[in-house]
């Protein structure tokens, strides 16, 4: 009896543990969500089917993709992702309004990239692979690095666009390594402001 008992105690905290799990999720998702709009992307981001860069991410069909990609925009204070489970981009009101316009356009490169790659069913976050090495994120970065290159802007900027909160001083070195991008001056003024 006892031993059904503890049993019992220890399958049903299991499934407690699961709705927990599950109930945090969900509600980080609604939260993230909550009072988002939605949008077509082409309805207000402007004339992206005729960057190059973009027409390289989706081909010939990148005018009709981005007529039908799904954008909301959220109060939440970030930059901008996709949603892994239905390839919709979400951006951030307060990063579009105070955001600098070059890391933005930047961003929206980086993102579409994601959802080329959501489209091809790769996945999006995985998690075997640290942030800076995952096939994902590289393919991303190297089509910002490319357009940024091609923009004209130095090293030193675009060393700027890639230090993000998220990214260790030796996080980045390493993205920049890959990338072909000098960040050592810039890893080391972070250095020496810590
Ligand atoms: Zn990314």
């Amino acid at each position: 009896m006892i031993k059904w008992r503890l049993v019992s105690i220890k399958a049903s905290e299991l499934l407690m543990g699961i709705a927990f799990r599950f109930a945090r999720r969900f509600l980080l998702d609604k939260m993230m969500n909550f009072g988002a709009s939605t949008a077509r992307f082409a309805d207000y981001f402007k004339g992206f089917e005729n960057v190059e860069a973009i027409k390289e991410i989706f081909g010939e069909k990148t005018g009709e993709i981005l007529r039908h990609l799904t954008v909301k925009f959220t109060w939440v204070r970030s930059y901008m992702w996709v949603n892994p489970k239905d390839g919709h981009l979400t951006v951030s009101t307060y990063y579009l309004n105070n955001g600098d316009r070059l890391d933005i356009y930047l961003d929206v490169i980086h993102e579409l990239t994601h959802v080329k790659q959501f489209m091809d069913g790769k996945e999006l976050f995985d998690m075997h692979y640290d942030y800076v090495d995952r096939p994902t994120e590289v393919e991303a970065y190297r089509h910002v690095v490319k357009e940024a290159r091609r923009l004209g802007l130095s090293d030193e900027r675009i060393c700027e666009h890639l230090k993000t909160e998220w990214l260790s001083d030796n996080d980045l070195k390493r993205l920049a390594r890959t990338l072909n991008v000098k960040c050592e001056e810039q890893a080391h003024a972070l250095q020496r402001q810590v």
